[in-house]
């Protein structure tokens, strides 16, 4: 079977379901492996990290950008969410992604919507308790995103460990075929974890948000030196943090692929936090232990 060469030049782009899902067709039909990255746009590393890993497994790859209206509540950062498609797709192209999926708004909801998935309880505690109809607006599009791009492989990164358990608890409930890759956080060089919402932060807030990963690293270092209490890891994150006018959403220390919270640190743990950072939302984990 003859497998299609990594392009060039750039990728093509498609606004169509119905169209990208019939080039999806043909390329399996070929017998080509299809890779799916699904994103919000504002690319950056971390995204194109996920690009890169669908780009050495898999003979085509397709990446969407649609900022997805249901994941924000009313009082969130819709409107003002960062949107280039022009430079993403630059991006895109030097990473060899061959199609780029941007759906208009119409086009993923058009009028008289009105189905919602409803993932469970992996979905309930953190983020879903900050904000409640987050996770519904994600398993819902994401779903959307795989019956019209019927990959055989998607990429998420780590960076959003709620919303990978939340999307693997989706996919096996709902027979969908496809494999999950998760793959690694990927950081600014002072540990800051890649985010399109950093682009929010003010000079000082920028700064200040580099205590979110120190605080994650000290947790870990802590454990590593015999400490495994996750009340006494929370207090010392908590006391990190307090000098530096980031306000905690959160910090939990959970099961390694579970929400479960644990009381003590007896294997693969991850530590989460979300946090105010000025005006901006930043969250951010490690496995610990
Ligand atoms: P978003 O555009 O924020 O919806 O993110 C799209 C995908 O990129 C999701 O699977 C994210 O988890 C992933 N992602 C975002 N930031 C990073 C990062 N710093 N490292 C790795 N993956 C990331």
């Amino acid at each position: 079977m003859q497998r299609m060469s990594r392009r060039a030049d750039f990728p093509t782009i498609v606004q169509s379901g119905t169209e990208i899902r019939q080039q999806v067709r043909l390329f399996q039909q070929r017998g080509d492996r299809v890779g799916m990255v699904p994103t919000m746009g504002s690319l950056h590393d971390g995204h194109l990290s996920l690009v890169d890993a669908a780009r050495a497994e898999c003979d085509v790859v397709m990446t969407s950008v649609f900022v997805n209206p249901t994941q924000f509540a009313p009082h969130e950062d819709y409107q003002r969410y960062p949107r280039d498609l022009e430079r993403d797709v630059e991006l895109l192209a030097e990473r060899g992604c061959d199609y780029v999926f941007a759906p208009s708004v119409d086009e993923m909801y058009p009028s008289g919507y009105e189905t919602s998935i409803d993932v469970g309880s992996v979905a309930k505690p953190f983020e879903g308790e900050q904000r409640p109809t987050h996770f519904a607006g994600v398993a819902t599009v994401v779903l959307k995103l795989l019956n019209l791009v019927p990959a055989d492989a998607v990429y998420f990164g780590q960076k959003d460990y709620q919303q990978t358990l939340v999307v693997e608890r989706m996919i096996a409930d709902l027979n969908v075929p496809i494999d999950v890759v998760v793959c690694p956080t990927v950081r600014e060089a002072d540990g800051l974890a890649m985010s399109s919402r950093n682009a929010y932060l003010s000079d000082a807030d920028r700064h200040r948000a580099t205590a979110l990963y120190a605080s994650l690293q000290q947790t870990k270092q802590l454990v590593t030196q015999g400490e495994r209490r996750t009340a006494e890891l929370r207090r010392a994150m908590r006391q990190h943090l307090s000098q530096t006018g980031i306000e905690i959403d959160y910090i939990a220390m959970v099961a390694a692929g579970t929400v479960d919270e644990v009381d003590t640190v007896d294997g693969p743990t991850v530590a989460l936090i979300a946090a105010q950072v000025g005006q901006t939302r930043l969250i951010d984990n490690i496995q610990i232990g």
